[in-house]
Formats: C-alpha cells, sequence, structure tokens
C-alpha cells in the first residue's frame, strides 16, 4: 500500500475497495473461454486477476486525491479480465514466482530433445490419445471381451513386437527403470560383465555401478576404458556370471585408439557358455531407416538390429529417438520379459494409462507410416535446412526494428541432445540478436525475460549474443515465438531489466502495481 492509500483509507465500513467484483466474478468472463485463454493453467489466471485487483484497490482508496483516480469503468468484470489478460500475455514473471507451476517452453536451445524441457514432444495423434483417455476409465487392465482382468498393455506389446521382431516386450517408466529391472530380475546376487569403456552416467543419478548395487547385482568390469577385446570377457566369465551387458555411450564417444566387442560377437560368446547378452542401446533407434535424417555412417544402435545380432533382450528409452512420451523398453527373449514382469519391482516400474496411449499412438504412427510418421522429432531430423532458414528469417521479421538492437540470420548447428548421437550435429539457421554496441548484460536480460515470459522461450547466450533456433519448434509454436518476439520489440525493450533486479520486474511492459 502507498503512503497516500493508507492516509485515505479510514476502515472497512468505508472502503471503496468493496466496489471490486469478487474474483470468481472475474474468472466468469467470456475472455477465459478462448483457446489461447485456456492454454494458460487456472493458478495463473486467478493470480493474474488477483493481481489486477490489487492494483486497483491500492488506486481506489487513494481516492480521487490520488495520481491516477480510477474510471467507473475500470471495476467492471470484463475490464478487469482484459487487464489480467493482457498481464498475462506480457510476461507472468511475478505470477511464476508466486505460483510454482509446470510452465509451457519454447525450445528454442537448438537441443533438440533437450532433458530438462522434457525431452520428445508429442505427436497430434499422442496428445489425442491422452486426452480421450485421462478423463474416463479405459480397458487398460481389463479383457473387455472375455469381461474379466487382462493384462496391462497386452495390446502395445503386440505393436512393439512387430515393430522389432521381438518375441515379447515390457513397457516401464523410463530406461533408467529397465536397466534396473532388468538386472534385479536376471542377476540377483550373481556377475554381470561390462567394458570398462562402457560404464556411463547419464545425467547425474543414473551411474551404472550404482544401478548394480541397487539391482543386487554384481558388476564385473573388464578391458579398459578405451579398448576391451573379446578375450576381456571371455576370461571373466565364471560359474557366478548371469550375463553380458552392452551399454551404448549414448552420451560421449572414446576416439583414437579404440577397440569394442560388437553386439554379435558378445551374443556369440554368450550363448556357447548358456548365459544371456543384454544390449541397452538407449535412444530407441527401430532399425536404419527410422527415424529418417540420420546419417548413413550413423552407429547408433538399433533395436532391431541388436535383437538380429542375437541380442537376447535390447533395451531403449522411448523419449529419445522413437519421439514418444518418457518411457522405458524391454524387448527380446519371451522366458526373460516374462522373468520381468514378474518381479516385484515391474509394479513399482510400471506406466500409467497416459503412458500408454501416447505410446501406442507414437507407436501406432510408426507401423502406419514408417520413416513419414508425423512425429515432431522426427521432422526436425529430416527437415531442409532451407525451410529453417526460412522460419528464422520470418522469426528475424517479427522483430520490429529497435533503436540500439541488432537482428541477424546466421548458420547454427542442433544437436539431437537427451544423450543420443553424442557429437553429431545437425546443419541449421538461427536468429541472433544483440546490442549494437556490445553489452552483453542487456542481451543477458533480454534472455532472462524471455524465459519468464508467457509462454516462456528458452534461446541460448553465446559471446555475448542471444541465438533463437526454429528447429526444434512446431509451425504452431514458430508462430507463437513470432508473436513473442514481435512483442518484446514493440514493448518497452529499451527498459529491459536488469539481470540484479530481475526478481522486481520482468523486463517487457509490465505495469507493476
Ligand atoms: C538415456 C539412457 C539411459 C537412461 O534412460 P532414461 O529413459 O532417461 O531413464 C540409460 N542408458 C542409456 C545408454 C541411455 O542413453
Amino acid at each position: 500500500m502507498t503512503d497516500s492509500a493508507s492516509r485515505s483509507y479510514s476502515g472497512p465500513g468505508s472502503d471503496p475497495a468493496r466496489r471490486l467484483p469478487p474474483v470468481h466474478r472475474v474468472l466468469a468472463e467470456p475472455i477465459w473461454v478462448r483457446p489461447e485463454a485456456l492454454a494458460i493453467p487456472p493458478t495463473l489466471r486467478t493470480a493474474a486477476i488477483r493481481q489486477e485487483l490489487e492494483a486497483l484497490r491500492t488506486r481506489l482508496r487513494a481516492g480521487n486525491d490520488g495520481a491516477n483516480p480510477v474510471a467507473e469503468h475500470e471495476i467492471q468484470p470484463d475490464w478487469i479480465a482484459q487487464r489480467a489478460w493482457d498481464r498475462l500475455e506480457r510476461g507472468g514473471s511475478q505470477l511464476e514466482v508466486s505460483h510454482p507451476i509446470l510452465r509451457p517452453v519454447l525450445n528454442a536451445s537448438g537441443v533438440l530433445l533437450h532433458t530438462g524441457l522434457g525431452r520428445a514432444p508429442l505427436a497430434a495423434e499422442a496428445i489425442a490419445a491422452i486426452a480421450r483417455t485421462a478423463g474416463t476409465g479405459c480397458d487398460l487392465e481389463f479383457d473387455l471381451v472375455e469381461g474379466r482382468r487382462g493384462e496391462r498393455g497386452q495390446r502395445i506389446a503386440a505393436l512393439i513386437n512387430r515393430l522389432t521382431g521381438a518375441e515379447a516386450s515390457l513397457v516401464v517408466n523410463n530406461n533408467a527403470a529397465a536397466t534396473i529391472l532388468t538386472l534385479g530380475a536376471l542377476a540377483k546376487d550373481r556377475e554381470v560383465i561390462v567394458s570398462r569403456g562402457q560404464l556411463v552416467e547419464i545425467g547425474g543419478a543414473f551411474r551404472l555401478p550404482e544401478i548394480f548395487e541397487i539391482s543386487g547385482a554384481r558388476l564385473v568390469e573388464v578391458g579398459t576404458t578405451n579398448k576391451t577385446r573379446l578375450s576381456d570377457y571371455e576370461r571373466a566369465i565364471t560359474e557366478r556370471t548371469a550375463g553380458l551387458l552392452r551399454v551404448h555411450t549414448g552420451n560421449y564417444q572414446i576416439v583414437g585408439f579404440t577397440e569394442t566387442v560388437g553386439i554379435a560377437e558378445l551374443a556369440e560368446l554368450g550363448r556357447s557358455r548358456g548365459i544371456w547378452t543384454i544390449d541397452d542401446i538407449g535412444s530407441g533407434r527401430l532399425n536404419r531407416h527410422l527415424p529418417p535424417g540420420l546419417p548413413q555412417d550413423c552407429e547408433e544402435p538399433t533395436l532391431c538390429g541388436s535383437l538380429q545380432d542375437g541380442a537376447d533382450l535390447a533395451l531403449c528409452s522411448t523419449d529419445k529417438l522413437l519421439g514418444g512420451p518418457q518411457g522405458g523398453l524391454v524387448v527380446g527373449r519371451a522366458d526373460l520379459v516374462e522373468r520381468l514382469k514378474r518381479h516385484p519391482l515391474a509394479r513399482a516400474f510400471r506406466v500409467d494409462k497416459l503412458t500408454l496411449a501416447a505410446l501406442e499412438a507414437t507407436l501406432d504412427l510408426i507401423a502406419l507410416w514408417g520413416p513419414s510418421a508425423p512425429i515432431p522429432l522426427w521432422r526436425f531430423l529430416s527437415v531442409e535446412p532451407s525451410l529453417i532458414k526460412r522460419s528464422a528469417e520470418a522469426l528475424a521479421h517479427a522483430w520490429a526494428a529497435h533503436p540500439g538492437w541488432v537482428v541477424t540470420v546466421e548458420p547454427d548447428r542442433v544437436q539431437v541432445g537427451g544423450g543420443s548421437l553424442p557429437g553429431w550435429e545437425l546443419p541449421s539457421w538461427s536468429v541472433v540478436i544483440a546490442r549494437e554496441r556490445s553489452s552483453s548484460s542487456e542481451v543477458e536480460a533480454l534472455a532472462q525475460a524471455l524465459r519468464r515470459g508467457t509462454p516462456a522461450v528458452l534461446g541460448r547466450v553465446r559471446r555475448g549474443r542471444l541465438w533463437l533456433n526454429p528447429h526444434g519448434l512446431s509451425e504452431s509454436e514458430q508462430v507463437i515465438l513470432r508473436d513473442v518476439v514481435a512483442k518484446v520489440a514493440v514493448g518497452d525493450g529499451a527498459e529491459l531489466a536488469k539481470p540484479g533486479d530481475s526478481d522486481r520486474h520482468s523486463g517487457f511492459g509490465w505495469t507493476s502495481a
């Protein structure tokens, strides 16, 4: 409350702020049922209205002597709703701080599968499948023909087996879960042999030696970081050995003098000694053609190839190259998959109906369309760079000329990310926004303002310039991004918040109460 407000405020009985409508009255305005408004979470809508009401309350209590007296139309619900909407559109940074909710982010970072942003955007059909299933019952674990309990994921298993040539399959929460379950069910208190060159850490807490500890299987390391030979595995096999594990080094490469054992050789050794061989391929590349757009000499392993080469089980994530929802896939020998299903951890790691619905829809698209399946990530992988250039140009165009700022369209390279295809980049184009005279703090402030807007935009700042890359955005997301960028330009671009005081201002046109 301002000083003048407290002076003129003389008690609840005469509080002029009582003329304001209640929040629910403003929420009932038709503006909130427009699609773009429905996309905003209810808590944010309510918070924006509350802020608008609070601002009016302060002004009403300041009375007509205040610097900014309130006109009658300003306290009408439709007017307040419009103002709250404008507030949301301009960027809800203060709302965001006080309402920690999952916020949509436009991924202009140049990393197509950004784990921090939830990896693969889903296909429209997968989204529709989630929507169809979410608010109602479904035959998740029920046989409608027989009228009795069925098996979870039975239909999707049939689809996966068809696509991969596997005997059997199981879907769990993610590949980390698939690994723990596999080791726990097939190798508890026994030994599993792994090359020292494949003891991966994937994103913080997933470190292979620790996964072994949790599962109860004993890790036997063989070879060296850069070289492991078949004889190394051979010598390590004892009567305590349950199997051999190959792990794809999805987020790093060992180059130079290296030697690794292929899955075919490894599986042959396993078979000759009566032990299984498991291949953690990581990314969920199905075969050499799926997804499309990968380079010819791409060494990323495939589910089909791994099984054909003799792996007893192959494991992968469904939200990496498969382009589906978060999930883990185990495919291969029926007797082994059966042991996984019977393990108590299978229950702990099982997926819910929404994941199954989305994954089923994604796989259905792949089965129907093959390489031209309309899966967003697959589109990004195979899109012509010239189209990306055009998107970048349209984005640059949206940025209205603003004194002191320079916008260019420049060649760029994007990574697939999410722990797949290390070292491989696709040619791309970005919009690069910079200050005429170098001032990286203003560029940082711009990047931050974009991150804190609604929707949030994640670009990357490199050498004092902001890069916005449209490669990982759908057509409609690109339109939204252009909109955001256009507003940045016409807003208070010159008054960008300095990083230090960002908690008080969002930067763009935030007319604080
Ligand atoms: C990504 C990855 C994992 C972990 O998969 P999540 O689905 O993220 O749990 C495990 N192994 C390999 C080889 C990976 O690339």
